[in-house]
C-alpha cells in the first residue's frame, strides 16, 4: 500500500478559510490512518523537516540512519527500517526545497495481520504550521502528535499579562503561545522619598501607574486592532487588583475590550507569565473555541423546531445542496463515512453511505431493478464539501465536544444544513 499525497494536500494556504477546513479534514484523515498502524511492533519512520532546511541535509541524516540501521540485529527488523529509509529517500528526490511550511515524512513497514507487513510511505506537505525544528523519530508508532496540535488548533487569542512594573503581550495561535511585545514602567515603589509630602507621592505615583496602563493598552491595540475580525478573544493576567484597575479603567480599545474572555491570576508577568496565563484560562478558551459551533447547532435547532429552514441526514442534505438551497453545511467532525454511486446501464443513480471498513454492498437500480454498470466510493465529507464549494456554500465543521454537537452526529447522521430559502426536500 502505497499512498500518494495528492495533489490539493500540496496547496498552500491562499485558498482562504474554506480550504484550510478541507486541508486539516485531508490531513486528519491521514493522521488516523497512521495512528491505527500504532504499536503494530514493527520500526516506522517519521521525520519532520523545517522549511528553512537544506534538503541535501535531510538526505545526509537519511543516509547515516540508514548505514546506522546496518547494526541492528534482528534482520526484519533491519530491512524494514532500511526499506523505510531508502523509501523516504526516494520520496526526498522530487524536492529541490521543503515547502512553505516544512513537511513531514513517514514510512515503515506495518503489520497487516497474519503475519503480513506492507509498506506505508507518506508525505504530507505544508501542515497548518511551519515545522519549527527538524526531528528523526523512529519507534513502534508514527509521530504524529506534533501535527495532532496543529490540526486541534482552532483559533486566535490576545494576550496580555500585567503587573504596575512590567508587560507582555502576545498571541495564542491555536495551542502555540508567540511572546510579541514587553514593556516596563518606571513606577515608584509604595515607600516614599523622605522630604516629599505622602499626598503629592500618592499623586504621582497614580499618574505614573495610569501612564503604565495607557502604554500597555497601545501597546496591545498596535497587535491586536489590525487582527480584530478574526480574533476570537482577549485573556488578561497578572495580580490584583491591577489586571481589574486596567479592565475596569477601558484602557483597551473599545472592540477589544468587547472580546476580553475572563481575567486570571497570574504569579508572573514576564513571557512565562502568558503561558501560565493560556493554562488558567483553559476553560475559558475551551468555550470560547466551541462558540461557533454552538451558534450554529443553536440556529440548526431554532429552524427544525420552529422554522422551515433545517435539513438534515445525507439524502435530503445532499439533494438541497445540489439545488443551490444550503446556506451553511453543517458537518460532524467525527463523520468518517464513504458515499457508494451506483450507475446502472439505463444511467440511474443511486447512492447510500456505508462505513469505510465495510465491503460495498450488492445493490440493484431502485428504478428498473438492474445491478449495477459502475460503482465509486469516495469520502462522504469530500463528497460534500465538493458539492458544496461549487455552489457557494459555507462548510461549518462542528465538534462532538458539546451536546447539541454530538447530537448531530448521533441523531442527524453527521450531516446537516441551514437553508437560504424553503424547499419541500
Ligand atoms: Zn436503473
Amino acid at each position: 500500500m502505497e499512498i500518494q499525497a495528492t495533489d490539493h494536500m500540496s496547496d498552500d494556504s491562499t485558498g482562504g478559510e474554506e480550504h484550510a477546513d478541507r486541508r486539516k479534514y485531508e490531513f486528519r484523515k491521514v493522521i488516523e490512518d497512521l495512528e491505527d498502524h500504532t504499536g503494530s511492533g514493527t520500526q516506522l519512520v517519521s521525520i519532520y523537516v523545517p522549511p528553512d532546511m537544506q534538503i541535501s541535509d535531510v538526505v545526509a541524516h537519511v543516509t547515516q540512519e540508514y548505514s546506522e540501521a546496518s547494526n541492528i540485529k534482528s534482520k526484519q527488523t533491519r530491512t524494514n527500517v532500511q526499506d523505510a529509509l531508502s523509501s523516504i529517500k526516494a520520496r526526498l528526490k522530487y524536492y529541490d526545497t521543503p515547502p512553505e511550511r516544512g513537511m513531514v515524512l513517514f514510512s515503515g513497514a506495518v503489520d497487516e495481520g497474519g503475519g503480513q507487513t506492507d509498506m506505508v510511505t507518506e508525505v504530507l506537505e505544508n501542515p497548518p504550521d511551519p515545522i519549527e525544528s527538524f526531528r528523526y523519530h523512529c519507534d513502534s508508532a508514527f509521530l504524529t502528535e506534533p501535527l495532532e496540535h496543529m490540526l486541534a488548533d482552532k483559533g486566535l487569542y490576545g494576550l496580555i499579562v500585567l503587573d504596575r512594573r512590567e508587560a507582555n503581550v502576545g498571541w495564542l495561535k491555536g495551542k502555540r503561545v508567540e511572546p510579541v511585545k514587553s514593556a516596563s514602567s518606571l513606577v515608584p515603589g509604595k515607600q516614599r522619598k523622605g522630604g516629599q509630602s505622602a499626598q503629592r507621592f500618592a499623586r504621582l505615583r497614580l499618574e505614573a501607574i495610569d501612564n503604565f496602563y495607557q502604554e500597555i493598552a497601545e501597546m496591545a491595540d498596535e497587535l491586536f486592532v489590525p487582527k480584530r475580525h478574526e480574533l476570537d478573544g482577549i485573556l488578561v493576567g497578572g495580580p490584583s487588583p491591577t489586571k481589574d484597575e486596567f479592565l475596569d479603567g477601558d484602557y483597551l480599545h473599545h472592540e477589544l475590550q468587547e472580546k476580553v474572555l475572563g481575567k486570571f491570576d497570574v504569579a508572573y508577568t514576564d513571557e512565562s507569565g502568558l503561558y501560565d496565563l493560556v493554562d488558567k484560562g483553559q476553560e475559558a478558551l475551551a468555550d470560547a473555541e466551541l462558540t461557533q459551533d454552538k451558534n450554529d447547532m443553536e440556529e440548526f435547532f431554532k429552524e427544525l423546531h420552529g422554522g422551515e429552514l433545517a435539513t438534515y441526514g445525507f439524502g435530503p442534505t445532499r439533494e438541497n445542496l445540489v439545488m443551490g438551497s444550503v446556506e451553511t453545511l453543517l458537518l460532524s467532525e467525527d463523520l468518517r463515512k464513504e458515499v457508494v454511486t451506483y450507475t446502472c446501464p439505463n444511467g440511474h443513480s443511486d447512492r447510500e453511505l456505508i462505513d469505510p471498513r465495510h465491503e460495498t454492498p450488492e445493490h440493484t437500480c431502485t428504478e428498473c431493478g438492474e445491478p449495477p454498470e459502475s460503482t465509486e466510493r469516495e469520502d462522504a465529507i469530500e463528497h460534500l464539501m465538493g458539492i458544496a464549494e461549487q455552489r457557494g456554500t459555507e462548510t461549518h465543521f462542528i465538534s462532538t465536544d458539546f451536546e447539541k454537537g454530538e447530537q448531530l452526529l448521533t441523531a442527524f447522521g453527521g450531516i446537516a444544513g441551514i437553508l437560504r430559502y424553503q424547499t419541500g426536500v
